[in-house]
């Protein structure tokens, strides 16, 4: 829940986008919100004239990070979903990263750095996702849910993120 300065609040709901049809969206936030117990008294009167918005923040990595003079980073060039943190850190990290590396690409016409850095983020979102796995794996109290149930079953093939990591580092 965010205060943005102005009227509004802002609530924000993780769900799987197909667990909640899009003619179903409002009953359903407003449903999950009467479970509540301090959101709702913190919404007061506002609960009745909300409004769901639906923003994509699905875990995704683009197949390019890098390319001749075109650069992605922070939420661009891959998304963790929020419930695990560190994308904040992460933006401010490539953009950091990222200005030392096209400023060599400028003075030095050496474009090594750029590609470094696509490498080393496709590399370390892999890394990542196991970091987000032992996250959602220490969570237990929604074992009926289908989000956490999706979110903590076994791996049907643990080499799978591997493998994939072999595929991008391959199209950077
Ligand atoms: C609900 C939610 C909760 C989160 N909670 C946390 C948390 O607790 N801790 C944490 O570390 N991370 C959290 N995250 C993740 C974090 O917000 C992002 O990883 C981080 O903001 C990414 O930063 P960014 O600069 O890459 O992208 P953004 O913060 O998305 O910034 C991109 C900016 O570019 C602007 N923009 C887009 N298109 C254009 C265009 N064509 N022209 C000009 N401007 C454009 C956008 O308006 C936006 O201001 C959360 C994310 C969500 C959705």
């Amino acid at each position: 829940m965010a205060d943005i300065g102005t009227k509004d609040l802002t609530i924000s709901f993780f769900t799987d986008a197909d667990l909640w049809p899009a003619k179903m969206r409002n009953a359903l936030f407003c449903d999950a919100l009467q479970q509540t117990i301090y959101i709702r008294q913190l919404m007061g009167a506002s609960s009745i004239a909300c409004k769901v918005k639906p923003v994509g923040c699905r875990t995704s990595i683009r197949n390019l990070i890098w390319r001749d003079c075109w650069l992605a980073i922070g939420d661009a060039a891959r998304t963790i979903d929020p419930l695990s943190g560190g994308g904040v850190a992460r933006a401010i990290t490539d953009g950091i990263d990222a200005a030392d590396a096209i400023s060599i690409a400028l003075t030095r016409s050496d474009f090594g750095p750029l590609r470094a850095f696509a490498v080393q983020r496709a590399n370390s979102f892999f890394d990542n996702l196991e970091v987000q796995r032992e996250y959602y794996s220490r969570e237990s109290r929604w074992q009926v849910s289908e989000f956490w149930r999706r979110r903590t079953e076994p791996l049907s093939d643990p080499s799978e993120s591997r493998t994939r990591m072999a595929y991008t580092k391959v199209s950077t």
